[in-house]
């Protein structure tokens, strides 16, 4: 479904990707691993088009995506992708219920079903009553679990997720990854999740490992689709 063909990408003289692969067939849950600075976050940017790589080649859905034009990349995201970013990076000005209707709201959702489709994953993710909370009244682990809901309460079609437990104690961080699967199952979601906790990783039906800007498949690669 997602593919990443031989791309590198250098910010300024540092060399983040020196060459990387990874194919992502679809419905498929990959973790992400590697040490940090490896480049497990720029690809993962790559991945979802929000950064156009120096060289190589991103595919998604048969077409190449890494050459579209940033509104037509913008557009992709916005209609297929969910994205939970490694620091959660809410909107400070809004509550944690708008921040999790966002992406319903930016595809042209009307204000009142937004909210209503956003109000249940509060309850979901063990966040009762932190709805009108702004993200500088949040704890590090409940922005990162209004993070998660931002990223799937659109129902994307892929789900990319940077330390999407990062945050989290381990009991919390297992019941917010039993839900991050169950509802990428339920609803057919594609998932590519980065994370440095082994624990994590085995939610994933496969594990890469990024080192020094290339990735490894530690199953051996499968053809995307
Ligand atoms: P971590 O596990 O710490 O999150 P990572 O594997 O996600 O690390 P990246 O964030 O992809 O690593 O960074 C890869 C390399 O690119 C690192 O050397 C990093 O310092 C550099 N880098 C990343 N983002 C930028 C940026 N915006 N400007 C300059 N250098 C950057
Ligand atoms: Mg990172």
């Amino acid at each position: 479904l997602i593919e990443a063909r031989d791309v590198t990408l250098a910010f300024g003289e540092t060399p983040a990707l020196r060459g990387a692969g990874l194919a992502v067939a679809a419905g498929e849950i990959v973790a992400v691993m590697g040490p940090s600075g490896s480049g497990k976050s720029t690809l993962l940017h790559c991945l979802a088009g929000i950064l156009s790589p120096d060289t190589g080649e991103v595919h998604f859905d048969g077409c190449r995506i890494d050459t579209l034009s940033e509104p037509e990349r913008s557009a992709l995201r916005r209609e297929r992708f969910g994205f939970v970013f490694q620091f959660g990076q809410l909107v400070p000005e809004l509550t944690a219920e708008e921040n999790v209707a966002l992406p319903l709201l930016l595809n042209g959702t009307r204000r009142a079903a937004a909210l209503a489709e956003a109000r249940p994953w509060f309850a979901r993710l063990g966040l009762d009553g932190m709805e009108r909370r702004r993200s500088g009244e949040l704890s590090g682990g409940q922005a990162q679990r209004v993070a998660l809901a931002r990223g799937l309460v659109a129902r994307p079609q892929v789900l990319f997720a940077d330390e999407p437990t990062g945050a989290l104690d381990s009991l919390t961080g297992e019941q917010v990854m039993d839900l991050l699967v169950g509802s990428a199952r339920d609803q057919g979601t594609t998932v590519v999740l980065v994370t440095h906790e082994a624990r994590v990783a085995a939610y994933a039906d496969r594990e890469v490992v990024v080192r020094d800007g290339r990735a490894t498949s530690l199953t051996g690669d499968r053809i995307a689709s």
